[in-house]
């Protein structure tokens, strides 16, 4: 049976020792709650850190029991590799890095060895327990190089990974000395995802300037498989939320603090201890609005929530006392004997306290720095069952791209965050109810159930693909066919595409002249009676003549312009019209103006555009551009643009590969057809096929081919099968 096996760095679990004796209790994360609908079902776990360091052989044995029950493998790490890890890697270098803090980040190389050595260690307990058929969903930022290490192991295992924290734009991720290790890392995965479209455009970009991996709209081709990356934004659990707002103890919590605290109006911040989430900012501002606005004083306090963490790393200590000393000057400066501006608590709070709080205030105030999701302000939304309050919320949070009717702030105007707090203290309620319902419909809908449906149906897609593309694959048996059928027939058409078929892609189209092996090859093959050897092409007929034009070979050129069969004339196809060559000519000298590195190939009846070297992201940009342009341009001229492999095309309508290759199909007899094509411009080809052809899809993507091959390598193969 499959099973599916969650991995993060730690275990939803708390585990507390007192003399002897464990104690076990359940986490109470919106993550582990979303994912329980996975882990806790049949023999699905969760594989991670157990949060404590065990050395004794019969402890590990007894968490390991006592774990089990509970659908959990605990991975044991020593003090010092989460010291160096966890602590080190990940909170260091990571954690600054991906959240625009460049300069706190620590280089250190020791450091990224702990962590692949944490990252080996992760694999070597997840090979121990998972079967080839398993689904594994790897979660954040302490795991980023373990689905490339499982991929190695398991080629054919499902693997997603979700990163809940920003992946930075390309500017500040290539700092990273180990940044290809991390990209191909993340690559060992079929799905990636992320919470925005932000952070899928960064990544992205990231790997195609760095180690040169392609997409087309997040679809990575790559070796047998395709790679999808995306954004799933995670929400909360919105019942709990609701229902924990509802709840009697919240609301004589509520009543109790409301007591104590008078009826001021409340401003509400909760963070971890993070420099990430502005917290010192966010208190400059509550100190400016007293000051501009003197007449709140004595009415509007702010409750500061920090929940302690990382405070042995020295930057979070220096932020701990950079707070403590601005709450200290705020009460200080503007406090009464009956008036606290803020009232700050540096620990955490049970579920209930946070509900009364989240009920109490008018104002919810979330400004982090960045933030990949930020959970807070969704909960704060989804307790206010009675629709009213003002979200204030930090544009740098992922969330803000959900929630557009928060008043929405950049934290770093702090005169701006000011105005909203005044805005948010004098909207008036129906327009609070307005905005709050607003909200409450898109995080009830998409709420953390959701969140894991959706990821989990996204990545199952992709591994059906894969295996309805792995049945399309040419393998022996297929092969031993092809070469049956080729060998009891009399007559014999071969139509090959050239370029990404019979030789790869050179940075210069004119260096992907063929090598003595091809040249070989096409020569035996005409060598054979029986066989007539088309090469159909969408290069010029000028460059394939110099090239392959000495053999006894047919040539398609310019996807099905010109013709030639074996030693006779280049015709047309037809008679056909060039005239609009030359309007469009002078667009495009524009943009090989515009655009260094591009420059303008002509064939006879159709003008290309090339971007190979061109500025990368500069090239996609001017070719979105370019396209709309020429295809306003060309709608009364019969004219066709392609969009090739950093290309772009512009020929007439009237032709295609297709409708050259249906002459041959007519003209020649054919007990056995073969064709094999790379791009889309050979579906057409494919297309007009008879039934029994083999048809060959080059690469791992859907064609209309029957078959599909890896690369030039196996077409070679192939073909030296036929000889
Ligand atoms: N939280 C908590 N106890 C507290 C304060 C906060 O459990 O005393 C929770 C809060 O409800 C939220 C989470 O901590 O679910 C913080 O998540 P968020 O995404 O806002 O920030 P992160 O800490 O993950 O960066």
């Amino acid at each position: 049976m499959a099973r599916t096996i969650i991995v993060s760095n730690r275990l939803p679990v708390r585990i507390t020792k007192t003399g002897n004796k464990l104690d076990y209790k359940p986490s109470e994360g919106g993550l582990a709650t979303g994912l329980g609908s996975i882990y806790k079902k049949g023999d699905n776990v969760w594989l991670g850190w157990p949060g404590l360091y065990v050395n004794k052989k019969e402890e590990k044995e007894e968490i390991t029991r006592e774990l089990r029950k509970e659908n959990m493998v605990p991975v044991f790490l020593s003090k010092q590799l989460i010291k160096d890890f966890y602590e080190g890697f990940s909170n260091e270098t990571i954690w600054p890095t991906y959240h625009y803090f460049s300069q706190y980040a620590i280089y250190d190389h020791k450091k990224f060895e702990a962590y692949i050595k944490a990252n080996h260690e992760f694999c070597n307990e997840l090979l121990r327990i998972a079967n080839p058929t398993d689904t594994i969903w790897i979660h954040d930022y302490q795991l980023l190089v373990l689905p490339k290490m499982v991929r190695e192991k398991l080629p054919d295992v499902s693997i997603g990974f979700f990163q809940h924290i920003p992946f930075p734009s390309y500017e500040v991720f290539r700092m990273l000395p180990w940044r290809k290790e991390i990209l191909y890392g993340m690559l060992g995965s079929d799905l990636i995802g992320f919470h925005t479209y932000d952070d899928m455009r960064h990544f992205l970009s990231s790997i195609g300037r760095l180690i040169g991996v392609n997409n087309s709209r997040g679809r990575i081709e790559r070796d047998k498989r395709v790679i999808e990356v995306d954004s799933f934004p995670m929400g909360i659990d919105y019942e709990k939320y609701s229902n924990s707002a509802a709840s009697p103890q919240t609301i004589e919590k509520e009543i109790r603090y409301r007591t104590s605290l008078g009826d001021q109006k409340l401003i509400l911040s909760i963070d971890r201890l993070d420099y990430s989430k502005g917290i010192p900012q966010r208190l400059q501002a509550f100190e400016m609005f007293l000051q501009e606005y003197p007449e709140y004083q004595s009415k509007v306090s702010l409750i500061m929530i920090v929940v302690p963490s990382r405070d042995n790393v020295d930057q979070y200590a220096e932020l701990k006392e950079e707070i403590d000393l601005l709450v200290g000057r705020i009460n200080g400066n503007y406090g009464r004997l009956n008036w606290t501006p803020v009232h700050y608590f540096y620990r955490s709070f049970p579920l209930e306290a946070l509900s009364a709080f989240y009920r109490m205030a008018h104002v919810a105030l979330v400004t982090p720095m960045r933030d990949g999701m930020n959970l807070v302000c969704k909960e704060y939304i989804a307790s206010r069952l009675d629709q009213k309050g003002v979200l204030i919320l930090s544009e740098m949070a992922g969330a803000s791209k959900e929630l557009s009717d928060a008043i929405l702030i950049n934290p770093n105007n702090i005169s701006r965050i000011v105005r909203a707090i005044h805005q948010a203290l004098t909207m008036p309620e129906e327009e609070q109810e307005k905005r709050i319902s607003v909200m409450q419909e898109t995080i009830k809908r998409y709420n953390i159930h959701h969140w894991v449906n959706i990821f989990m149906e996204r990545l199952n897609l992709i591994i059906e693909e894969r295996k309805s593309l792995a049945t399309r694959t040419l393998d022996e048996k297929a092969v031993q066919s092809l070469v049956d059928a080729y060998k009891s027939a009399k007559s014999r058409l071969l139509f090959l595409d050239y370029d990404g078929t019979l030789t790869g892609f050179k940075p210069n189209p004119q260096s992907a002249k063929p090598d003595n092996e091809l040249l070989k090859i096409i020569e035996s093959l005409t060598k054979i009676k029986k066989n007539r050897v088309i090469i159909i092409s969408g290069r010029d007929k000028n460059t394939l003549d110099s090239w392959v034009g000495h053999l006894p070979i047919d040539i398609i050129a310019e996807h099905g312009v010109w013709l030639r069969e074996k030693e006779n004339h280049w015709h047309t196809i037809e008679a056909l019209d060039s005239n609009w060559k030359e309007e469009l000519r002078s667009l495009l000298e524009v943009y090989v103006d515009r655009t260094p590195g591009s420059f303008i190939e002509e064939k006879d009846y159709s003008l290309v555009w090339h971007y190979r070297k061109v500025e990368q992201g500069l090239g996609e940009l001017r070719t979105r551009e370019l396209s709309s342009h020429l295809k306003y341009l060309s709608t009364n001229k019969n004219l066709q643009v392609l969009e090739g492999d950093m290309v772009v095309e512009i020929k007439s309508s009237a032709v295609n590969k297709g409708r050259a290759a249906t002459k041959w199909l007519q003209d020649y007899p054919h007990e056995f057809t073969l064709a094999i094509g790379d791009d889309w411009t050979d579906e057409d080809t494919f297309r007009v096929m008879p039934e029994n052809a083999f048809t060959i899809k080059v690469g791992g993507t859907t064609s209309v081919a029957k078959y599909n091959v890896l690369g030039v390598k196996d077409v070679r193969a192939l073909l030296k099968k036929l000889i």
